[in-house]
């Protein structure tokens, strides 16, 4: 088969490699694409990300029997095929076809990567991309056997190789090892203006069975980009035919041009799971702990937490302003309380995605102290003694603690929509 990756076009200015796609779909017509284009995000704590750090692989072959349809481009419909038979094709045409799009649309600060290879590349790769960092030593045996075509410095070799690395059938997790997200794309007319998408419309096609993070629970609409990009919205789900039944009641503006991806997306890929700190700079930790702290707040409305791995190792854990309703229940905390947190690993601190809750210790407060015979209140004489009456001198004992509650329920908590990252697993979705 002919599998092409490809990697870096985009930057932080806009524009968007998913939409670039779409053109080389328009361009490779006389093939099929043979299973769905693939998204890929990869670690999302390297130094160099654009917004999202995603890759994308395509899989082309000729396409028989039965099929599907999976986008609409230029009127042209996108189809998945049930079966398929090698494709006859000269690699190096194919790269210069697809060069040309790259080089026509690839933002200047950008380090676009294509990769064209016969077969899928080692899964460990993927792996090495979603969770750390990718060496020249790690990926040059085996772009040896690849055509490969960068600009610039040709960073997105790398993502075009992980992309090219990801099956989607292997899990981290025990659940399914990908989402699936159907993304609309804008007129080029209308590229950089205010996007035309009903809360109403968007609220309807949340409650669809499987589909997620839509919108924050205060009504945010979190899949409409706010970037002057081509996309139009992006609609995450768990069941592909869901979002192909139902992406046309969004509105009222509609997309010009719509596709299919499988992506790892919401699947967890880049947590290391881990039982002490092993605090790699770049990777995301996945880790039970006992808290250390009470909370620290600094300005700007972020958190700072302490926590103990099983072996008494101490590090510090941040939520940020973003994570809204998060940092109020890390507020609640208390020493001693079990949490499990998930997050990456950024000078030497763990910046939490989601947490959970396993064990609370029991809260007290300070009862008032006793009131004498004599009407008058009574006075501490040091920690641990009697209380004592000032007045006529008259001793009592320390009344016990009053139990509280910790206000705190057990289980799993996460940031709003809005503020996650897409390789986390919303919590809806785990089992
Ligand atoms: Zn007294």
């Amino acid at each position: 088969m002919l599998h092409i990756g490809i990697d870096d076009t985009d930057s932080l200015d806009g524009g968007c490699t998913t939409w670039l796609i779409t053109e080389i779909i328009s361009e490779l017509a006389d093939f099929d694409l043979i299973g769905p284009p693939r998204l890929v995000r990869l670690n999302p704590n390297v130094p160099w990300k654009t917004r999202g750090n995603g890759a994308l692989g395509l899989v082309f072959g000729k396409g028989l029997g039965s099929k599907e349809i999976i986008g609409e481009i230029e009127g042209r419909q996108i189809h998945l095929y049930s079966n398929y038979k090698e494709p006859s094709f000269d690699r190096k045409s194919i790269l210069d076809r697809i060069s040309k799009i790259v080089c026509a649309n690839s933002k200047e600060d950008s380090q676009p990567g294509i990769v064209i290879s016969d077969t899928y590349l080692p899964e460990g790769l993927y792996w090495q991309g979603v969770r750390g960092i990718v060496s020249k030593e790690d990926l040059e045996p085996i772009l040896s056997s690849c055509l490969t075509y960068g600009l610039r410095g040709s960073r997105g070799l790398i993502g075009a190789a992980c992309a090219l690395a990801w099956s989607g059938t292997i899990s981290n997790t025990r659940d399914s090892g990908f989402t699936w997200e159907l993304i609309g794309y804008r007129n080029k007319d209308l590229w950089g203006s205010l996007r035309d998408i009903s809360s109403e419309s968007v609220l309807k096609v949340s409650k669809l069975k499987g589909i997620f993070s839509c919108s924050d629970s205060d009504g945010k609409i979190a899949m409409v980009p706010n970037s002057p990009c081509p996309v139009l919205w992006g609609l995450r789900g768990i069941d592909n035919q869901v979002l192909v039944d139902n992406f046309h009641n969004l509105g009222p503006e509609k997309p010009e041009r719509w596709l299919l991806y499988q992506t790892n997306q919401a699947t967890d890929d880049h947590f290391i799971f881990s039982e002490s700190f092993d605090i790699v700079e770049g990777t995301s930790i996945w880790i039970d702990v006992i808290v250390s702290s009470k909370v620290e707040i600094i300005r700007g409305g972020h958190r700072f937490i302490n926590v103990k791995d099983s072996n008494d190792n101490e590090v510090k854990c941040a939520v940020f302003e973003p994570s809204k309703n998060l940092r109020n229940l890390v507020d609640r905390l208390e020493i001693g309380d079990k949490i499990t947190v998930c997050g990456s690993v950024s000078d030497a601190t763990i910046n939490i995605e989601k947490l959970k809750i396993t064990h609370l210790v029991p809260r007290f407060s300070k009862p008032p102290n006793p009131i004498c015979s004599c009407g008058k209140r009574t006075h501490s004489s040091g920690k641990n003694s009697k209380y004592r009456c000032n007045s006529c001198g008259k001793r009592y004992d320390r009344p016990k603690p009053i139990i509280e509650s910790a206000n705190l329920e057990l289980g799993w908590f996460e940031p709003p929509a809005s503020s996650r990252r897409h390789l986390t697993k919303p919590i809806e979705l785990m089992r």
